[in-house]
């Protein structure tokens, strides 16, 4: 049992990248940047309790419309973050429209954003209720890399180098929760709710002596028990899972190190894979990554897996071609990086990106 559900991207490859990470047996979720929301119907929009934006160019941030459509007069709390400019380019939309009707919801809506930069984030919230004022000045506090902090989770956030400042994320469960079928059979317990009650009370990190009531196997009512107790003999608790977002990055010896921080020892990484490496050149001027290059940053990183997404338009019919060789990239580095049975040798160097061309072509 894990807090999170399998992670979908919501879009065809060739289409804007938008991440759903879902919490399992919960009505919530996050989202790793807000293009194209279409596909995401409103039951779903309405989980999201966070969504976290890589950079406001517009395929990834014009779905940001919807998500507050959806969510207004809700009384939800929505918090949203961003790179460098973020609160700008947020106060810019909520400013596009007129908030005058909002007295006639019942409930309001609450918008936390941060902004994030190298070393500091700054936070402002805004009250629906207000038109969408800013509730106060902006506080500032120093940043070193983890962005939102939960029992059950963390959101890790890295400043990348796009055509302009570009956030990648990077989210880890604290643990899974593993329960044992024949600890649950000797203890003469069912399976049911009651098993989330007992997670949620061990990712909240709640004292052993609070009480858990489970359900019996006979169908004869509750029985209480110490959390301690079946934290101790119901469970095992095992590592979480790790999920890597990186998209809209140049490929240079910075980013790589960055992202390779970010997402090392990732379960899955979802990458972008702009242009095939044959037009490496023109990926460089686009400030994108090819799919070599995407394989090899998740080979680097010692990923499990990964997904390439955003590849740029011109490749379509061709997308396997592009998850091919990001595939194979991925593939032949990994093998690469392994030290030879019994040898303990580190492999040979990895590849190294070239530098950054000085010329900043647009996105
Ligand atoms: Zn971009
Ligand atoms: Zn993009």
């Amino acid at each position: 049992m894990s807090a999170l559900a399998a992670p979908r991207l919501l879009n065809g490859p060739l289409e804007d990248p938008v991440l759903f990470l879902p919490f399992a047996h919960r009505r919530r979720g996050m989202l790793f940047d807000l293009g194209d929301l279409s596909a995401l119907p409103a039951r779903d929009l309405l989980k999201v309790s966070h969504a976290f934006v890589s950079h406001t160019h517009m395929d990834h941030f014009i779905g940001f419309d919807r998500l507050l459509r959806v969510h207004l007069g809700r009384g939800a709390v929505l918090t949203l973050a961003g790179p460098p400019g973020f609160l700008r380019h947020l106060e810019g939309k909520l400013a596009a429209y007129s908030w005058d009707l909002m007295d006639r919801f019942a409930e309001g809506l609450r918008l936390g954003a941060i902004e994030v930069h190298a070393e500091r984030r700054i936070a402002c919230a805004y009250d629906g209720r207000r038109g969408f004022a800013a509730e106060a000045a902006p506080r500032e506090a120093p940043f070193s890399g983890v962005l939102w902090e939960e029992p059950a989770l963390r959101v890790e956030a890295a400043l990348l180098e796009h055509s302009i400042p570009c956030l990648g994320f990077a989210v880890s469960e604290r643990f899974r929760v593993r329960v044992l079928k024949t600890a649950l059979q000797a203890h003469g317990l069912a399976p049911g709710r009651w098993l989330n009650a007992l997670k949620e009370a061990l990712y909240a990190g709640a004292p052993p002596e609070t009480e858990i009531a489970a359900e019996r196997e006979d169908g004869k009512g509750l029985r209480v028990f110490a959390l301690g107790d079946l934290r101790d003999t119901l469970v095992r608790i095992e590592s979480g899972r790790k999920i890597g977002y990186i998209t809209d990055v140049i490929d240079h010896p910075a980013n790589r190190e960055a992202i390779v921080r970010l997402c090392r020892g990732a379960d899955r990484l979802f990458i972008e894979a702009a242009f095939l490496d044959a037009e490496a050149a023109l990926a460089r001027r686009k400030r994108h990554l090819t799919a070599r290059q995407a394989g090899e940053i998740a080979a680097l990183a010692g990923v499990r897996s990964l997904v390439v997404m955003h590849l740029s338009p011109r490749y379509e019919g061709r997308e396997s071609e592009v998850e091919a060789e990001a595939q194979r990239c991925f593939q032949e580095l990994r093998r690469r990086l392994r030290p030879a049975p019994g040898a303990g040798e580190p492999a040979g160097p990895p590849p190294s990106a070239p530098d950054p061309p000085r010329d900043a072509g647009l996105p």
